[in-house]
């Protein structure tokens, strides 16, 4: 009871100690949860739940078994929980515990995922009143660290767009977690938009360790002190400041992975094509709209063998380059790969043995491999010369920029720490490192002649039984062993008689006696203490390798990474042998020319039918038009895939292609996504227009689907109309507008770069087939009513419907219908009137306007009882209309003439 009281109140005051949300105690060979972290983790992974009396009160309990603790932490912290491990240790008098490690999920080392895991701290400087919200001339500093590779990343932002550029780089890495610096405080509008884009968990870190001084120490300390010049971020404090924070957090919460982070980069964001969150989404780059992996770019285009060599296909496809000569080295070497089918088919089947080695690094340093881990480093290091090996032997592959890409890790020193490990290691090593069998024979001599004793020792109690029964006589005998017992010899009933002197009886069994004999307990006394011993020492000698890996850091990430880009540019090379995709050409001019063209991922499920594009200097803006579902938004899309895949290096599906490099590809599509995100449409859809506007440059690729849908229709007109003379004129971008507006096509005879194109389709008895090509010039017919048609819409609103299209077109009255048809009386002419975006009554063609919003016209003196006009004018209308002017002389056609106008005149004077 008493102890039950301290265990309890132990971890209720260790719980304390800690921020986390969860603690996991060890108590002997398990760990316990206690009190609400009982039942919250029960909750979550399906444990049961006991009760723990205390101090007479009786608190919840769960706990799982020491081996088992990593599969549950992994559970509770992608489930975005921050769970405090207390481990026990033996002191003088009995033993304590303390908090060791608190598993977060930035830092978490278990991870069962083969995306990247990213933590990541942010702060902010200047920019106002540092109130919430951060205005725009503040500047971010973000660092972003993957503790499983060990890869280190610190930018800066600032200038007009600060907060935007932030958000937009942190949502590329997809954080796990991310560290606000102190000035961010929680209600922060930039922490709420990392909440709505990322499932990242918000973390508070210390206020000192965001201090400019302690952080910029912390960062000399960990990468060397020239580190900062040399990376070109000496005066970048906030960057400096994210930095520090991060190496701090991962330092404090115990992952102890801090030594394989050997390299801090500054990534430089003019090296890569702009694609802000929202294009990243449209395109569907590495998930589609629907949240699915499956029916992405990335999905389509991965055919790596290697969990490293697609992680990093992933990053080139969200972070295409805009270096020509790093993009024609890419492209050499899929060339290369493409053409070389047999030596591309054996690099593939080669590198399918490779292991993770960035992950085994971190693995390693912090002290987590097993064995098992180390041999997987050397299986893998000792790949690496048979993998150059094989490019240098194929001829087309041997001058390719592969062989370089081979070249950058150190060779001799992969080969070296190989065959090191090799000679340490035995062939299939246990997943445990306490059991011994880990270490071979012949390594250390030592070692050598205490497994000697310690085998000699188990060999003579195993040939024990067959001496004691020669020299005994005893037919059932047996050496055996337990825990309580020990070593001892068993002797069946029928034969106890005979057992000698020297046999001394320690337990007695239903049909056996259990004896013991002097050199028993000697030799069971030897091999304890052998097998201590060869315990400790293979354990010692195993260590002493692990942190040898863990030195090497480096060299593993190097040679994981050179092994990576084999694997990822084998796999662009395989994806475009089989997809019959080209090389295309770079250029740096405007253009982008592509003939039989085709949707890289559309293309795998649907007989795709190629169409051409051609964009350059005199065709910078295209219109496109054309019915619904007719291909508009795939043929925008493919462009733009189009130019990515050619900025990572890749081929591309089409017969040829020509591509202007860009700098930036931005997209505004469809607010279907928005909708589900209950985002007010319109606002989003003209948010995303002004990050458009305010972005894009001349060098940029913008594709518009639809701009201003989302309110009225004049409204939206505007808005597109003046949106493209902005784009066209002043931007100057490459840009491809869809658009339902029939007006917009205009601009294309106007204005001398933006042109018309349409995706053609084919009507025939009233059947609209499409035909998916796209063709010059914008389209001639809405085709809306058809499918209305085809949908079964009843026939009359069919054909009122082409009525009305048609007077439309022609500027022409329509007469909008009163309940009564049928008589035919009592209706009104009104035209729509494109000039004032009116409907005007045809006869006082001014006077009478009427609302054009479809959801409200509504039209007076239209009812067929003709209530709404006064009945003088009724009597004049009807009085004309009795008239026959043939038969009328002209003196009494005057005199009526007079008489009406002096009526009419009277009437308008006593209405107004
Ligand atoms: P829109 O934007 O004009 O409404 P979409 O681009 O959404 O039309 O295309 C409608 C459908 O037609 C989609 O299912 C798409 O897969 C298919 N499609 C589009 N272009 C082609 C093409 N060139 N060949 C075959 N199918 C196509």
């Amino acid at each position: 009871m008493t102890e039950a009281t301290g265990i309890v109140g132990e971890f209720l005051s260790l719980k304390e100690e800690t921020d986390a949300d969860i603690l996991a105690m060890q108590c002997g060979d398990f760990y316990e949860f206690f009190a609400e972290d009982a039942e919250l983790v029960a909750d979550e992974l399906d444990l049961k739940v006991s009760q723990k009396g205390s101090h007479g009160s009786s608190y919840p309990m769960a706990g799982v078994p020491l081996d088992d603790l990593t599969p549950y932490l992994s559970a509770l912290v992608e489930r975005g929980y921050r769970v405090a491990v207390a481990d026990q240790y033996e002191t003088d008098d009995g033993h304590a515990r303390e908090i060791t490690r608190i598993v977060t999920p930035g830092t978490h080392l278990e991870t069962s995922d083969d995306d990247a895991q990213y933590l990541a701290a942010v702060v902010r400087e200047g920019g106002g009143d540092g109130g919430s919200g951060g205005s725009d001339d503040a500047t971010y500093g973000i660092a972003v660290a993957d503790v499983t590779t060990g890869q280190f990343l610190v930018t800066e932002q600032s200038g007009a767009d600060a907060t935007s550029a932030a958000l937009t780089e942190l949502y590329k890495f997809d954080p796990a977690e991310v560290l606000p610096g102190p000035e961010i405080r929680s209600d922060d509008d930039f922490l709420d938009e990392v909440r709505e884009r990322t499932d990242a968990s918000l973390s508070l870190h210390t206020t000192e360790a965001f201090a400019p001084g302690r952080a910029r120490h912390r960062v000399r300390e960990q990468f060397g002190g020239e580190t900062l010049e040399s990376v070109g971020i000496a005066d970048a404090e906030a960057a400096v400041r994210a930095a520090g924070a991060v190496i701090s957090y991962v330092d404090e919460t115990g992952a102890g992975v801090l030594a394989s982070m050997t390299r801090l980069q500054s990534f430089d964001e003019s090296a890569y094509v702009d694609l802000d969150a929202t294009t990243q989404r449209n395109l569907e780059l590495t998930e589609t709209m629907q949240g699915e992996r499956s029916g992405s770019l990335f999905d389509t285009v991965d055919h790596t063998v290697t969990s490293a060599g697609g992680r990093l296909l992933r990053e080139w496809l969200q972070r295409p380059r805009r270096s020509r000569e790093e993009l024609t080295r890419r492209q050499s070497a899929v060339a290369a790969l493409a053409k070389a089918a047999m030596a591309r088919d054996q690099l593939r089947e080669t590198l399918g043995d490779a292991y993770d080695l960035e992950r085994l690094a971190s693995k390693a340093a912090s002290g987590s491999a097993d064995a098992r881990d180390l041999r997987a480093v050397q299986e893998t290091l000792a790949l690496l010369p048979a993998v150059a090996e094989l490019v240098a032997e194929a001829e087309r592959l041997a001058d390719s920029p592969l062989a370089e890409v081979l070249e950058r890790p150190d060779r001799d020193a992969a080969a070296e720490l190989a065959a090191d490990l090799d000679e340490a290691l035995v062939e299939d090593p246990p997943g445990t490192v306490t059991q011994g069998g880990l270490i071979r024979t012949g390594f250390d001599p030592e070692l050598d002649e205490i497994v000697d004793d310690h085998e000699a020792a188990l060999d003579w109690i195993e040939t024990l039984p067959e001496r004691e029964k020669r020299r005994t006589g005893i037919t059932h005998l047996s050496v055996d062993r337990n825990k309580t017992d020990g070593y001892y010899i068993q002797v069946g009933k029928s034969e106890t008689d005979q057992v000698p002197a020297e046999y001394e009886q320690i337990k007695t069994l239903k049909n056996s006696e259990r004896y013991v004999i002097d050199e028993l307990v000697e030799r069971e006394r030897e091999i304890l203490r052998l097998e201590e011993r060869r315990h400790e020492m293979e354990r010692a000698i195993f260590e002493r390798l692990r942190d040898r890996v863990a030195a090497r850091a480096q060299l593993l990430q190097e040679t994981g990474r050179a092994l990576a880009e084999c694997d990822a540019l084998a796999s662009l090379a395989a994806h475009a042998v089989r997809n019959d995709w080209t090389r295309p050409e770079l250029s740096d001019g405007r253009e982008l020319s592509v003939d039989q063209g085709r949707h890289p991922v559309v293309e795998q499920t649907t007989q795709f039918v190629p169409n051409d594009l051609s964009m350059d200097d005199e065709r910078q803006f295209l219109i496109v038009t054309g019915p619904n579902m007719s291909g508009k938004s795939t043929y925008m899309r493919q462009a733009a895939l189009i130019t990515l895949l050619a900025q990572v290096g890749s081929f591309v599906p089409a017969r040829s292609a020509r591509v202007g490099l860009v700098d930036g590809i931005y997209t505004r599509v469809g607010a279907l996504d928005e909708l589900a995100q209950g985002r007010s449409t319109f606002m989003v859809e003209m948010q995303e227009l002004s990050n458009i506007l305010h972005s894009a440059t001349e060098e940029s690729l913008v594709i518009l689907d639809e701009v201003g849908r989302g309110t009225a229709t004049y409204d939206g007109i505007s808005i597109a109309w003046a949106a493209t003379e902005y784009l066209a004129n002043r931007i100057q971008a490459k840009t491809l507008f869809a658009t339902h507006y029939h007006e917009l096509t205009a601009l294309g005879e106007e204005l001398p770069t933006v042109e018309n194109v349409h995706v053609a389709a084919d009507e025939r008895d009233g059947d609209v087939t499409f035909l998916r090509t796209v063709e010059d010039g914008p389209t001639n017919r809405s085709y809306g009513v058809h499918v209305a048609d085809l949908a079964g819409v009843p026939e009359p609103v069919v054909d009122r419907s082409r009525d009305v299209l048609d007077r439309l077109r022609e500027e022409k009255a329509i007469e909008v219908r009163g309940s009564d048809v049928a008589d035919g009386g009592g209706t009104e002419q009104v035209v729509f009137d494109l000039g004032s975006g009116e409907l005007v009554s045809e006869e006082s063609n001014s006077s009478q306007q009427v609302a054009t919003d479809g959801s409200q016209m509504e039209v007076p003196a239209t009812d067929s009882d003709g209530q709404s006009l006064d009945p003088e004018t009724e009597a004049i209308l009807d009085e004309l209309g009795d008239i026959d002017v043939n038969e009328t002389p002209p003196v009494e056609l005057m005199a009526k003439v007079q008489n009406w106008q002096e009526q009419l005149e009277d009437s308008d004077a006593d209405v107004s």
